[in-house]
C-alpha cells in the first residue's frame, strides 16, 4: 500500500455516509489531505475535516489543502501544484497517502485536479468511491431522483437561472450544484415557472437544511455548500412523497 495515493471519498457530511473500505484506508494511511475553503474574514472551514476529526483521524497525520473562494484560477492550480509537489515527496519517502473529498473523489472535486497531475507522472492512484451530494440530498427529502426512464442532468454551476428552461425540455430531473453562483435569481424563476423542486444545503451537518417549499427559500441566503434537484412536470408527482 506504501507508495500510492488513495481518493477518498468521504461523502457530502454525515460521518456514518463514509464507506468501511475508505475507512480501512484512512486507517492506514501515512499522511491524510483534506480540502477546506478560506472565507473572506480568514477563516477556514472544512467539513472534510469535520468528517476526520469525527472518526479519530490523529492530527500528525493532517495536510490542509486550502482554496480561498476570491482565488483567481492561476493561484488555486498553485495551490494544487504545491500540494502534488508535498504529496510526491511523501511517495519518495515510501509513505502511503490519502486526499480525502467531500461527497464522492471523482466528481468535481479536489482529487480531480489533483489526478491529473499525478496521472502525468504515472503515480499509482486509486480512487475509493462516495456517495455524492446530490445522491444524499434525495435521500434527505425522501424524494426518488429518477424513476422507469426518467433522464437526470447534474449541473456544475448555472451563470443564468432562464438555461434551466432548455434542460427541463430535456430532462425530468436537473441537479444545479453550486447554487451561491444563482443567488436570487433562483426565488424568481421557480416563483414564475412553479416546478417541483427539492432544495438543499449542508447536507449531513448540523446545519442541515432541506425544503420543498418556495415560502422557504424567498429570503434565504444561499451558501455554497447548496444545491437544488428540479422535476419537470413529466416527472409524475404521485412518484414524490406527501412533505411533512
Ligand atoms: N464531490 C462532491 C461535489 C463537490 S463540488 C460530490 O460528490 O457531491 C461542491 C458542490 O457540491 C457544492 O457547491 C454543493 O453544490 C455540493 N455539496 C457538496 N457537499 C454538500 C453538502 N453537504 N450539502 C449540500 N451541497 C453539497
Amino acid at each position: 500500500m506504501n507508495g500510492k495515493v488513495y481518493g477518498v471519498s468521504l461523502g457530502p457530511g454525515d460521518p456514518d455516509l463514509v464507506t468501511l473500505k475508505a475507512m480501512k484506508v484512512l486507517a492506514r494511511a501515512d499522511r491524510i489531505y483534506y480540502p477546506g475553503t478560506i472565507t473572506k474574514s480568514g477563516e477556514v472551514n472544512s467539513f472534510a475535516l469535520e468528517i476526520l476529526h469525527t472518526h479519530g483521524a490523529p492530527q500528525e497525520k493532517l495536510k490542509s489543502v486550502l482554496i480561498a473562494m476570491s482565488m483567481p484560477r492561476e493561484e488555486v492550480d498553485k495551490v494544487y501544484d504545491n500540494t502534488f509537489e508535498s504529496i510526491m515527496h511523501d511517495l519518495e519517502n515510501g509513505l502511503c497517502v490519502a486526499v480525502v473529498c467531500i461527497g464522492d473523489a471523482g466528481f468535481y472535486s479536489t482529487f480531480g485536479h489533483l489526478h491529473e497531475r499525478m496521472e502525468n507522472a504515472s503515480v499509482d492512484v486509486e480512487m475509493i468511491a462516495g456517495v455524492p451530494a446530490f445522491i444524499a440530498a434525495g435521500a434527505s427529502a425522501h424524494v426518488p431522483l429518477a424513476l422507469r426512464s426518467d433522464k437526470v442532468l447534474v449541473l456544475p454551476d448555472l451563470e443564468n437561472v432562464s438555461e434551466l428552461d432548455k434542460y427541463l425540455d430535456l430532462y425530468e430531473t436537473v441537479v444545479v450544484m453550486k447554487l451561491s453562483m444563482i443567488g436570487k435569481g433562483l426565488y424568481a424563476y421557480l416563483e414564475k415557472n412553479e416546478k417541483d423542486f427539492v432544495y438543499a444545503e449542508y447536507l449531513g451537518t448540523p446545519r442541515e437544511f432541506v425544503s420543498r417549499s418556495l415560502e422557504d427559500l424567498r429570503s434565504r441566503r444561499i451558501p455554497y455548500f447548496s444545491l437544488i434537484i428540479l422535476f419537470n412536470e413529466n416527472q409524475s408527482p404521485v412518484n414524490l412523497c406527501p412533505e411533512k
